[in-house]
């Protein structure tokens, strides 16, 4: 199977900024380790499947971790003089890596500040864990954010994806949202500058984002947070397979359907199918586990797989919810001109 055309293919690489280098770019073989502003960018042997809940994809070019803001302005800084594209992750919970790895920098997010100053206003480091987030504030008599509870993502990825369950949304308690873009500026933006959907955010189509840096939100106070809480972790206890390495939904629920992606899938037969190493859960359809050494293409495969025959038995497209991230730019990528055209900081050096 080729490389599968998502509906949003370009969107892991939306901030992944590239620059039009003159020569091609080759993966490196060889570990060299380098440092600049008290930054280590590791080249060629960070496994992106240690970095994804997933546990697939194979080594990236290059591998820094940033712990706060002026850090991660400066490893955006070195891509550009290095006219090396980069990708920002957190958890790597909603992303599927190849087994190729990423021709490119991965910035991993390890922003994880929090901060209240005034009751039931958190700013939040883009790295700090939404589901930690959730708990804290829930045992604290706020409410808003009792969905994040259970999932594994930082606040930048919820923040990037709008993450969501039980009727609940990031977009619901945004206040504000601190983003560097491409210039190296940092910005401010508030609820009003943004629009999100369902899954879906104003990150994934600005074209000069870098990062999102913290997030704001603003949560109004309740007696029964906890207790909401608790039913919600509950709920994923019995209706997810729990401890087995996935992505967490695969597919969005055609909402507009009125019906949910798991339920066409389990009405399809596909619990339990298998491509290779990747499989359907039989605990939740719409969860696709790797239950022993899946490859990126086998676990393309069984999303291609899966889509096929659902549109076959019930006429109905479902649409990716997670990520793939290109590991070249090249002519499999559809979006290469997209991505060339990206500028960050000033014009870059051509890399030697
Ligand atoms: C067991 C399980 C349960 C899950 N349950 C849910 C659920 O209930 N609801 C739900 O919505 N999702 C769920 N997910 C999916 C996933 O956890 C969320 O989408 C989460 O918000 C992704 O966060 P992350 O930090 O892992 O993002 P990553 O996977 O690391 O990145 C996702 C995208 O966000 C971008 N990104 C991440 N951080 C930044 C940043 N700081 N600045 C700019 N861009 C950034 C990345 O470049 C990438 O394009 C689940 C996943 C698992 C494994």
């Amino acid at each position: 199977m080729s490389v599968p055309l998502f509906h949003n293919c370009h969107l892991p690489l939306r901030n992944s900024v590239s620059f039009v280098c003159k020569h091609s770019y080759s993966f490196s073989k060889q570990e060299q380790t380098q440092k600049r502003d008290g930054l280590k960018f590791i080249r060629g042997v960070k496994l992106l499947k240690d970095l994804s809940t997933w546990g697939i994809g194979g080594p990236c070019n290059h591998f820094v971790q940033v712990y706060n803001q002026t850090q991660l302005v400066s490893a955006v800084r070195y891509c550009h003089e290095h006219c090396i594209r980069f990708v920002v992750i957190g958890k790597g919970s909603n992303c599927l890596f190849d087994d190729m790895g990423f021709d490119g920098c991965v910035i991993l997010n390890r922003i994880e500040f929090l901060e209240t100053n005034e009751p039931g206003i958190y700013r939040v480091g883009s790295g700090f864990r939404f589901n930690k987030l959730g708990i804290k504030c829930s045992n604290e008599g706020f409410t808003g954010l009792e969905f994040a509870g259970g999932i594994p993502g930082t606040v930048g990825g919820a923040a990037y994806m709008n993450a969501g369950a039980n009727g609940q949304e990031t977009a619901d308690v945004v206040d504000s949202i601190d983003i560097i873009k491409t210039d190296g500026r940092l910005q401010t933006l508030s609820k009003i500058d943004l629009n999100f959907g369902y899954r879906s955010s104003s990150f994934q189509y600005m074209e000069d984002l870098a990062a999102i840096v913290a997030v704001t939100f603003r949560l109004h106070p309740s007696g029964s947070s906890q207790k909401r809480l608790q039913e919600y972790l509950k709920r994923r206890r019995v209706s997810q397979p729990m401890g087995e390495r996935s992505a967490g939904s695969v597919f969005q629920n055609p909402c507009h359907l009125g019906v949910a992606a798991a339920e066409l899938i389990e009405k399809a037969g596909l619990k339990g199918f298998r491509v290779g190493g990747a499989m359907v859960s039989n605990i939740h359809a719409n969860f696709f586990i790797n239950f022993g050494g899946s490859t990126s293409q086998d676990m393309l495969d069984l999303l291609a797989t899966v889509k096929e025959k659902v549109d076959q038995k019930f006429g109905i497209q479902l649409k990716e919810e997670v990520l793939y991230v290109y590991p070249y730019c090249d002519d499999l990528n559809p979006n290469r001109d997209k991505l060339t055209s990206h500028v960050i900081f000033d014009q870059g050096k051509q890399e030697s």
